[in-house]
């Protein structure tokens, strides 16, 4: 579903991915873990096209996006970066939310603008994911109404309403207090348990990142340093830099 394929990316003289290669099939839900600086949030806002890339080619549910040499523009078109926008969803470390709208306009949103979708429909549908994340009553409430775990939840459900195919996360508990964090895993963790979404997970949250992955990457300077099923990379890790790395998080 998803293909790297040597995708390099820099910034100025600094080189963040080299030769990057990373593929994510259908339904796979992956975490990535590893060092500040290693450039986990770089892949993902390259597949959320937030950010152009020097070298190599991007592949996305079929679609092929290429860079022009050095010159790190998209190559495609305006219209195909909406598309593969549509297909992928971002969940950000900090809400996001629009604060000038209730939740509920939140949420249906972009399904009206983006998608045409009608404002009965899109309400209902809304309405639906708010009860999935446990917020129903919250509907009419303003983000600053709303304490942090539950703006996470509005900003996931946010993003389901997109009906992506691919779900991105960037550190979603990390900028909240540690008594609200288990409420935004749980939603997260009952997620994963759908077959069709494909998810990418970047968390410092170890236990977590054990139950809900297929796989875990330790990224290392922005490669791959080593992968695997979470029980192997977490129980019996190859590389000094994994054994390291777990050893200052765990
Ligand atoms: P963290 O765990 O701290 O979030 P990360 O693995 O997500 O780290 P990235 O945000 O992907 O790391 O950053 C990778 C590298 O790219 C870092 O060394 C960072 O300093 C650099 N970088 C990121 N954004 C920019 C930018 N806009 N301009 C210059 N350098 C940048
Ligand atoms: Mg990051």
């Amino acid at each position: 579903l998803i293909r790297f394929h040597d995708v390099t990316k820099r910034y100025g003289n600094f080189t963040v991915l080299d030769n990057f290669c990373f593929d994510v099939a259908p339904g796979e839900k992956v975490t990535l873990i590893g060092p500040s600086g290693s450039g986990k949030s770089t892949v993902l806002r390259i597949l959320m096209t937030l950010e152009p890339f020097q070298e190599g080619t991007l592949q996305l549910a079929g679609m092929s996006y290429h860079q022009e040499n050095g010159r790190g523009r998209f190559r495609a078109s305006e219209a195909h970066l909406r598309q593969i926008r549509t297909h992928v969803g971002m969940v950000f470390q900090s809400f996001n939310l629009f604060p000038h709208m209730t939740v509920l306009r939140n949420i249906v949103e972009a399904p009206t603008r983006v998608l045409g979708l009608g404002r009965a429909e899109a309400e209902c549908r809304a309405v639906d994911l708010l009860r999935m994340v446990g917020l129903s009553e919250k509907k009419d409430h303003y983000p600053s109404q709303l304490s942090g775990g539950q703006q996470q939840r509005v900003a996931i459900a946010r993003a389901l309403a997109m009906r992506p195919r691919v779900l991105l996360f960037d550190e979603p508990t990390s900028a909240l207090d540690p008594q609200l964090v288990g409420e935004v895993l749980g939603v997260i963790r009952d997620l994963a348990h759908e077959h069709d979404l494909t998810m990418l997970l970047v968390t410092h949250e170890m236990r977590f990142a054990r139950e809900v992955s297929d796989r875990v990457c330790f990224f290392d300077k922005g490669r791959i340093c080593e992968e695997g099923k979470p029980e192997q990379i977490f129980s019996t890790p190859k590389e000094d830099r994994t054994k390291e790395f777990l050893r200052s998080v765990l």
